[in-house]
C-alpha cells in the first residue's frame, strides 16, 4: 500500500494481507541496485511474501514474488490517481491486524479493473462504487432500504450521516437532500459487481460521495479525501 525509504538502502512497507490484515515490514537492502527484491516493493503490487516475525513491530521481508504487477495501471495517470485514492481510503478504514478477506479481494478486483483499459474504471462512478463496497466490507454500509430514523419505506428524501442512512420527509432535520438518482446509484453500486458499476449524473455522484463520506465520519470516525 505504501513504501517509504528508510536509512541507507532499506524500505519500510505498509502491507495489507489477506490472512493478517495490516502489516508493517522492513525490506533490508531493497534500494540497492542489485537488490533481490527488484522494483516490486512498491504500491499496487500484489505479492507473495515470506516474512520473518521477530521482536520488533516490523516484520522482515525475506523474499518477494510478484503475483500481479498491474503494468497497465502503472502506465495510466488516471488509473494511478484512482488507485492511490482507493489505497488511501482503504488504509484509513482498515487499520487493524484483523484479517478482512472481502476487503482484500475488493481491492484486488479494483486494481485489476484499473489495469484493464477497456473498463474505464478510473471514472468517478466506479471509484465511488468501490468506496461504497469498501464501507460495506468494513461494516459501515449506509442504510438505504428505509428511513434510518423511523423505518418508513416511502418518501425517502434525504441522507443523514449521523443516522447512517436515508431518511424520510418527517425525519430530515439535519440531513441533506438526496436525489432519487443518487439513492439508486448507491443501491445498485452495492448490489452489482464493481465491473458493472452504475452511471449517474455528476450531481448525483456528489451526493453519493457525501453520503458515504458522512456515514464513515460519524460511524467509523474516519475522514476520506475527495474521490476525484
Ligand atoms: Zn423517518
Amino acid at each position: 500500500m505504501r513504501s517509504i525509504r528508510y536509512g541507507e538502502a532499506d524500505r519500510i512497507l505498509h502491507l495489507y494481507s489477506k490472512s493478517r490484515g495490516r502489516i508493517g515490514a522492513i525490506a533490508k537492502g531493497a534500494r540497492k541496485p542489485k537488490s533481490r527484491f527488484g522494483g516490486r516493493l512498491e504500491p499496487f503490487f500484489r505479492l507473495d511474501l515470506v516474512l520473518h516475525e521477530g521482536r520488533s513491530d516490523l516484520m522482515t521481508v525475506t523474499s518477494a514474488a510478484t503475483v500481479d504487477g498491474y503494468p497497465r495501471l502503472r502506465g495510466s495517470g488516471a488509473a494511478l490517481t484512482a488507485g492511490a485514492r482507493a489505497c488511501d481510503a482503504f488504509l484509513r478504514l482498515l487499520d487493524s491486524a484483523e484479517p478482512n478477506p472481502p476487503a482484500y479481494n475488493l481491492l484486488c478486483r479494483y486494481l485489476s479493473l484499473l489495469d484493464d483499459p477497456a473498463e474505464n474504471a478510473a471514472e468517478l462512478s466506479t471509484a465511488l462504487a468501490f468506496r461504497l463496497k469498501l464501507a460495506l466490507v468494513a461494516g459501515f454500509a449506509p442504510e438505504l432500504a428505509s428511513c434510518a430514523h423511523c423505518g418508513e419505506a416511502e418518501q425517502l428524501v434525504g441522507f443523514s450521516g449521523a443516522a447512517g442512512g436515508v431518511v424520510c420527509g418527517g425525519c430530515e432535520a439535519g440531513a441533506f437532500p438526496l436525489s432519487e438518482e443518487a439513492h439508486r446509484f448507491m443501491v445498485e453500486s452495492l448490489a452489482k459487481s464493481l465491473s458493472e458499476a452504475p452511471e449517474a449524473e455528476p450531481q448525483a455522484l456528489r451526493q453519493a460521495e457525501r453520503a458515504v463520506g458522512e456515514t464513515l465520519e460519524h460511524h467509523a470516525h474516519v475522514q476520506l479525501r475527495a474521490a476525484a
